[in-house]
């Protein structure tokens, strides 16, 4: 029996049919049903999603509007502020019931809290779900109720709730949609995508949308138990590359969790992706908690923390030009395909917050901007984890060196020479500390440095001990009564 005609289905970043609560809620309670998509970059605040986000939401949109077109529905899309365009779509269309799947971000919140308040004041039933993570960030509290800092007592504690997670559910295979002749935008009428060409490099790389996702799952499901060994190798296809289509809810991580077995992680490999899935919730978790954080360092003793200001240096971090190869590697992989692999974040953040002693905020903005996986959540959780002012940081004193890490995890190079097509043909041992290549091997392989590739912008030893410097000096005044 159902108690309403019609249902609004507000999509957001549950671009999906399948395991999406917000919808089979409304396909149990409702006659029919209307799926809309409000572009409204401006309820986000400042963390507005950027130019990459964007390319990857039009597609999305667009393969979840083909879905929907193939079971009988069609998706109404508008923009503007969602606070007056939802309202005013609800009294269009008559529903009485609106639906959708909750989001942590906190401009979100606040915006969800006053447009829930506004519908119930005109006797339109709401009803909220789940669709993006394993563990809402309410439900995981420690001893003293209070949120957890620090990773492992949190998924610890997440992981004695395993067992209750509810099975991911199959897409319907109809919309019973409204024949209402509401007024609809097309996707192209958003502009979502650039008007340089800069994407081709990304279109070669991904495909968004839930078919997308659940092909690239199946490819990881084949290579998912060599996932220990090779998370960690930026010179192979080692991990997963589904961040984006979790991001925008293409698949949700309870569909992860059940196509892997999860729950009973036996293997190493297993266990770990189950983890990395865990610091996901984790930093949705610090988010919706402590939701400064975005601009602000958890760590209150880094507010006066004196970050440099070169914007020559900057600018070389960005454009991959730093002189320093498994950096610019990781950069320019950055710039081409919209992703940069974790090891190679982790490295890249630490120079460019340690080294070059520029604001974390500074390169999460550029990743914001970059990323086709940028998450406020996890975003804001590398950023202060490697700059050290974070929930659960790394020491202050670990300061990655790009020279040791590109030995280790990029042992034939094959990462450098992929991204660094000016420095292939140096050997292996000068590859990645070209400024240290004798003088015949570099004109051999047709390399001027400072013009065919750059000098190092910053000597390593120099600016990590300046670093360590500064961190003990910080750390004194903090400990002085
Ligand atoms: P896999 O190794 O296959 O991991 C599976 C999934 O687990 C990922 O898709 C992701 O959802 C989650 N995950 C893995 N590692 C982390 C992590 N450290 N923190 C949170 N979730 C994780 N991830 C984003 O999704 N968006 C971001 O904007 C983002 N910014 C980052 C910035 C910095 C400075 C750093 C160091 C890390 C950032 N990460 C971010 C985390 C991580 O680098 C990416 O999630 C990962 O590289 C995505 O690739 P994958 O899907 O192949 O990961």
């Amino acid at each position: 029996m159902t108690s309403h005609r019609l249902a609004l289905v507000w999509l957001r970043r549950d671009l999906r049919l399948a395991d999406n609560p917000a919808l089979a809620y409304a396909l149990a309670n409702a006659g029919q049903i209307l799926p809309v998509f409000i572009h409204s970059p401006q309820d986000e605040g400042t963390w507005a999603p950027g130019a990459a986000s964007n390319w990857w939401l039009h597609h999305s949109l667009t393969a979840l509007e083909s879905q929907l077109l193939d079971r009988g529905s069609r998706m109404i899309v508008r923009r503007g502020a969602a606070l007056s365009v939802l309202p005013q779509l609800v009294r269009e269309s008559g529903a009485t019931l609106v639906t959708w799947n909750r989001l942590y971000e906190p401009a979100i919140v606040a915006r969800d809290a006053a447009i829930k308040t506004r519908l119930a004041q005109n006797d339109i039933d709401v009803e909220s779900h789940n669709a993006a993570l394993l563990f809402e960030p309410w439900t995981i509290r420690n001893g003293q109720q209070l949120p957890y800092r620090v990773f492992t007592p949190f998924w610890r504690s997440a992981l004695t709730q395993i067992d209750r997670l509810p099975a991911p559910q199959p897409a319907p295979r109809r919309l019973a949609t409204t024949s209402n002749k509401l007024d609809s935008l097309t996707i192209a009428d958003l502009a979502l995508l650039p008007d340089i060409h800069w994407d081709e490099g990304i279109a070669q790389h991904w495909e968004p949308g839930e078919a997308g996702a659940h092909r690239q799952l199946e490819r990881f499901a084949k290579a998912a138990s060599d996932y220990a060994h090779a998370r960690d190798r930026p010179d192979l296809t080692g991990t997963s590359s589904l961040s984006p289509h979790l991001h925008f809810g293409e698949i949700g991580p309870r569909q992860i969790f059940a196509r892997l077995h999860l729950q009973a992680a036996s293997s190493n490999s297993l266990a770990t992706y189950a983890k990395e899935l865990g610091w996901r919730e984790f930093a949705h978790h610090l988010l919706f908690h402590f939701p400064h954080t975005t601009d602000k360092p958890l760590d209150t003793r880094f507010e006066h923390w004196q970050w440099g200001r070169s914007k020559s240096l900057l600018r070389a971090w960005q454009r991959g030009m730093t002189g320093y190869p498994l950096v610019d590697a990781g950069m320019r992989e950055l710039w081409h395909r919209g992703w940069m692999h974790n090891r190679v974040r982790m490295i890249a953040a630490s120079f460019l917050t340690k080294n070059l002693q520029i604001h974390w905020l500074q390169g999460a903005r550029w990743f914001w901007d970059t990323l086709v996986d940028a998450d406020l959540a996890s975003n804001t959780l590398g950023w202060q984890w490697t700059a050290g002012c974070g929930a659960d940081a790394a020491p202050y004193y670990r300061i990655f060196n790009p020279v040791l890490q590109a030995e280790k995890f990029d042992p034939q190079r094959a990462y450098i020479r992929q991204w660094l097509p000016e420095l292939a043909t140096l050997p292996d041992k000068w590859i990645h500390r070209p400024w240290e290549a004798p003088d015949d091997l570099l004109s051999r392989a047709g390399i001027v440095l400072g013009k065919t590739y750059p000098r190092p912008v910053i000597d390593l030893r120099q600016s990590r001990d300046d670093a360590l410097t500064a961190y003990q000096v910080m750390k004194q005044s903090s400990d002085s009564p």
